[in-house]
């Protein structure tokens, strides 16, 4: 029987609907596939992807990051200096997807799961304008308190308060660490959007975030503070475990870009309010993921006890 649906994008259309199931990395099955996972790590998540973040990760920490000596006292004009390079960066990426996606529209609606555009009428935005709100929450709020975590380390590193690795001496392990960062960055990902699926911490702080039925790319990381106090403690890690300034940029780089990459396309059925439950999440890409990155959009579906599924590597967003 011929299919009679309407063009995705067409009036009528519900969206893009990707082909299911939708696959996931072999990195967490059980039984464990190492052989699986290893060429997984490899392609697609460090090539050809992994190696640009890594890429701009070192230009961050060679060029634009304040002198260890600086960084030894806390000062407010070295951590406003990385605010203003944590901004500008997330904007520029964030910037050119939405001027692509949604105002040049170079896509149309093909691979978008909700037709609609964002909306400017909506009175649960700021402004009641869903794209000037996801801004306001993303720079007041998400780089403040990102810089924040990634200005603490760095003043502990430099005051030798925290066990630091040389390239010299240990670049067999930091080479190993800089792939370990995507894994473990999806990992705590995974973890902490269990915890803020948990009633109390969806109805003070979650909600904000699933306000963005229709998403976009200033949707990743527009988040209540307390939502960013907890996605960002990805950075505690390197309080405990020994590491380099470049492997702390590299983390921070890859929590904040796969958001904007991976909530280009928009998501369907969100509830605006806190379930009654906890919510299930699915994993799907989107075009601008396709694109840009390996990294997973995760978007609610319908309150429902069920587990989220297993996360997916690469960077990881909320
Ligand atoms: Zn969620």
């Amino acid at each position: 029987m011929a299919d009679t649906s309407p063009a995705v994008g067409s009036p009528g259309s519900k969206g893009y609907e990707p082909d299911v199931p939708i696959t996931t990395s072999p990195m967490f099955d059980w039984p464990p596939r190492p052989v699986a996972t290893l060429r997984y790590l490899v392609t697609p998540v460090m090539l050809p992807y992994g190696v640009w973040w890594v890429a701009l990760a070192a230009l961050t920490w060679n060029y634009l990051t304040p002198s260890m000596e600086r960084m030894a006292s806390l000062h407010p004009g070295w951590m406003l200096q990385i605010y203003v390079r944590n901004a500008l960066i997330l904007a520029a990426v964030a910037g050119a997807l939405h001027l692509a996606l949604y105002m040049r529209r170079a896509q149309q609606q093909r691979y978008k799961y909700n037709r609609q555009w964002m909306s400017t009428t909506n009175r649960e935005f700021l402004w009641t304008n869903q794209t000037r709100d996801n801004v306001f929450w993303s720079l007041v709020s998400g780089v403040t308190i990102w810089t924040a975590y990634e200005s603490l380390t760095m003043w502990f590193y430099a005051n030798d308060w925290i066990p630091s690795v040389g390239w010299s001496s240990g670049w067999p392990y930091l080479s190993v660490l800089t792939v370990a960062v995507f894994v473990w960055s999806v990992t705590h990902f995974y973890l902490n959007h269990r915890l803020l699926h948990v009633r109390w911490f969806y109805d003070h702080a979650h909600y904000l975030h699933h306000r963005n039925v229709n998403t976009g790319p200033w949707t990743g990381i527009s988040m209540h503070p307390l939502e960013h106090v907890i996605y960002f403690s990805v950075f505690a890690l390197w309080w405990v475990v020994p590491a380099h300034p470049f492997i702390v940029i590299l983390g921070g780089r890859c929590r904040t870009r796969g958001s904007s990459a991976s909530r280009s396309a928009g998501a369907r059925g969100a509830p605006r309010r806190a379930p009654t439950t906890s919510t299930i999440c699915t994993t799907a890409t989107s075009s601008a993921t396709t694109a840009t990155g390996p990294c997973p959009s995760t978007s609610c579906s319908a309150p429902s006890t069920t587990a989220p599924p297993r996360p997916t590597p690469g960077c990881a967003s909320a």
